[in-house]
């Protein structure tokens, strides 16, 4: 599968040339994964999934607008588009879609999407705090991960709602990594948070080394990268891992 980043900023007010547009994984021209910015439209897939309803994610829980492609999320969205639930296995030709319940917010659904196109597969999360372990098998193994990178401190932020319990919030790129790490070669890390704008040649230099701790492929991604499914590792040329020889 051919897999384009269109965006890798976080919900934040910061950004930079590489890193100026909200969520949106574009695989082979057809899926868009999250609607983050309106001129996502313009690539025309033929199907749009939701890792879930908040604006970052789906521009239009803000700025409400018709869509005319056929989107799916974890729950409902009664209005302009209207977001059909997804909650088991989709087929798209050869494509085949899992969903998968994620921890993330107190206030909306949230799922992770693992995508299979014959043996190729790729695991997008949106914005996490954890897998459930009943859910593993489902991405045990997978060619790549594409996560959150919303924080770099061990344990991200994490609060857990005192009436519901629910815990919400993002977790660390260290766990993340030590949560996928198992399962996968290669971690890439999207929605960056205002950490990363801090220095972002550090930034990218700090995950890229995390991947030599637990002995995968890490790397931090830009707005417009292009990538294959298949590669155990990142191609050399367009990231940090090249930049400093690893
Ligand atoms: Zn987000
Ligand atoms: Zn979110």
């Amino acid at each position: 599968m051919h897999v384009t980043i269109l965006g890798t900023r976080g919900e934040v007010e910061e950004s930079a040339p590489g890193h100026s547009r909200h969520s949106g994984i574009l695989i082979d021209g057809t899926l868009l994964f999250d609607l983050g910015e309106k001129e996502y439209l313009d690539l025309q897939p033929e199907h749009i999934f939701l890792t879930h309803l908040h604006p970052d994610h789906a521009f239009f829980v803000t700025d409400p607008a018709p869509v005319g492609i056929p989107v799916s999320g974890p729950e409902a969205f009664d209005t302009s588009p209207n977001v059909k639930i997804i909650d088991r296995p989709f087929t798209l030709g050869p494509y085949t879609v899992t969903p998968i319940p994620t921890h993330h917010s107190k206030l909306v659904r949230s799922a992770a999407y693992l995508v299979r196109k014959g043996a190729e597969s790729i695991l997008y999360t949106g914005d996490l705090i954890w897998i459930n372990r009943e859910y593993h098998h489902l991405f045990d193994p997978v060619g790549l991960v594409i996560t959150d990178g919303s924080l770099f401190r061990r344990g991200g932020r994490i609060r857990r709602d005192a009436g519901s319990g629910t815990l919400y919030g993002h977790n660390g790129i260290p766990d993340l990594v030590r949560l996928f790490a198992p399962y996968t070669t290669r971690i890439l890390f999207v929605h960056f948070g205002s950490w990363f704008f801090e220095d972002i040649g550090a930034a990218e230099e700090k995950i890229a080394a995390l991947g030599e701790e637990y002995g995968v492929s890490v790397m931090a991604a830009r707005d417009g990268m292009e990538l294959e499914t298949g590669d155990p590792v990142f191609p050399r040329g367009q990231s940090s891992l090249a930049r400093f020889g690893v």
